[in-house]
């Protein structure tokens, strides 16, 4: 039997989860990627309630729920509309904005779509994620762009723009894995708490020369701190000394207006978690969908292999019935 993938079109996405007993099927196949198997009586055979979106045992009529624990669980949405959200905000690479979700999903209140949104993002931050090793990039920034006639921190107290930090692997001349946070300064101990969260000690840095970098080496990290040509250099064809932080920054600023036309400071932390989880995961599609309807912490560890290599839609033909 040919491995199934994830669907690759909208065309495909809409025909395999057309109706809400096929993502029931599927979140099935998720929840028991080697079948059903009733946490009751050890039964291994079950089938759906669509209505009530749970699988009854066949042996001792045990109900079990396919959307304990996820997104999905105790809204009024169709699973179907619920899964197309998250195949959307999976796939599309500028990100949805919630009036555009609105559209594409033909709901009725503009709320809906934004709550909708907003849970999903919930779902963005693997609280449990492996640290970033290796070569790493390290960069500040100001998101939302620097007022005109206030410097350094003086700028804080414009409101208008706000500051954030960036680490990237490096993969060669590829980027790796990334992360983004919102920060209150660009102090010493702002930045070696953020290595400290999310870069593991031995770890190779790369930054410029500012001087909240300074306490990276004492922090446990190889730190390599080269001074960054100035803007007008770079525009001549100077090299950055972190090109990969850069073009992070540079796309990050582009989708924040493009998309969503600029986004206030108090909301921004959720807006990089997408930035984000999008980049990381834009080789597994696959994942990053499951991830977002809140699949994989349901599975068991082991599923996850499963998940990947597609293994478990494999059995979703075969799921009892
Ligand atoms: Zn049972």
């Amino acid at each position: 039997m040919p491995r199934p993938s994830f669907p690759r079109t909208l065309r495909q996405f809409q025909r395999e989860f057309a109706e809400d007993d096929a993502c029931q099927r599927y979140l099935a196949a998720c929840r028991w990627p080697d079948g059903f198997h009733c946490p009751r009586c050890g039964y291994d055979r079950a089938f759906p309630l669509v209505t009530r979106r749970r699988w009854q045992c066949v042996a001792c009529r045990y109900q079990v729920s396919v959307t304990a624990g996820t997104v999905l669980h105790n809204t009024k949405q169709p699973l179907t509309t619920w899964f197309w959200a998250a195949y959307l905000v999976t796939t599309d690479k500028r990100g949805l904005s919630a009036l555009l979700l609105q559209r594409q999903l033909g709901l009725g209140r503009y709320e809906t779509a934004w709550m909708m949104l907003h849970k999903l993002r919930r779902a963005m931050v693997n609280p449990a994620r492996e640290l970033l090793h290796g070569e790493i990039e390290i960069d500040e920034a100001w998101i939302g762009g620097p007022q005109p006639g206030l410097r350094g921190s003086r700028q804080l107290k414009g409101r208008r723009a706000a500051l954030a930090v960036v680490a990237v692997e490096r993969r060669g001349k590829a980027s790796g894995r990334l992360r983004m946070e919102v920060i209150p300064d660009f102090s010493g101990p702002t930045m070696v708490a953020f290595a400290r969260r999310h870069i593991a000690a031995g770890a190779t840095i790369y930054t410029d020369q500012i001087t909240g970098f300074s306490g990276l080496s004492k922090a446990g990290y190889r730190h390599v701190a080269r001074k960054q040509p100035l803007r007008r250099e770079l525009g001549q064809g100077q090299r950055s000394v972190v090109p990969l932080a850069d073009r992070a920054i540079g796309n990050l600023q582009q989708w924040l207006i493009g998309t969503h036309h600029g986004v206030s400071r108090a909301q921004l932390q959720v807006y990089l978690d997408e930035f984000v989880f999008r980049h990381n995961r834009r080789r597994q599609p696959m994942a990053a969908f499951q991830t977002l309807l809140g699949l994989g912490s349901a599975c068991a560890p082991s599923a996850y292999a499963a998940i990947r290599g597609a293994t478990d839609l494999r059995k979703a033909g075969s799921s009892p019935s």
